[in-house]
């Protein structure tokens, strides 16, 4: 189980294990916002499961740069849901095709399904009437690496807190 940790701006900074949350907050480093409804057992205890827990002090946020664009951050990006069917991506597609002068770019390159990878082929979108249900862009920053991949789905608890984060 996980927790989302939000910067005491409730920004969100990052999603530990809920172990580590839970000692957060007995360090009195942070305050419970929203407890999950299974708590946690541990022997002779029982303990109130945080899902959001909010910083007493502002952190600053480790911003990374986004990584050259590759497969795998695309799909990762993309939440892995295909830009032209939102089913599950398991390819990437060059939103204008590399035959028509399209480049490997973050604003270029989207999660795709197979099969819409494969109806599209060398098309452009006009062409086929198609439509992107997003703007694909350069990720502006991420939080820290391996806690917050983006790529996981966020507990309902969160979605409150997480505005244009998890979108
Ligand atoms: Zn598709």
């Amino acid at each position: 189980m996980r927790t989302l940790v939000l910067n005491a701006g409730f920004e969100p900074l990052a999603v530990v294990s809920d172990r580590r949350a839970v000692v957060l907050v007995m360090r009195a480093r942070a305050t419970v916002l929203e407890v999950s409804a299974d708590p946690l057992r541990s022997p002779g205890t029982k303990l109130d499961r945080p899902s959001v827990i909010l910083l007493d002090r502002y952190v600053r946020p480790v911003v990374r740069r986004p990584g050259p664009v590759s497969r795998r951050a695309v799909l990762r990006r993309d939440a892995y849901r295909c830009a032209y069917c939102q089913a599950e991506a398991d390819t990437i597609d060059h939103v204008v095709p590399r035959s028509r002068g399209g480049g490997s770019s973050w604003a270029n390159l989207v999660a795709c399904c197979r099969r819409c990878n494969h109806l599209k082929a060398d098309r452009l979108l006009e062409e086929l009437g198609w439509r992107l249900d997003r703007t694909p862009r350069e990720p502006a920053w991420s939080v820290r690496p391996g806690l917050w991949d983006g790529s996981s789905a966020p507990d309902d608890a969160w979605l409150a807190y997480l505005g244009g984060v998890a979108a």
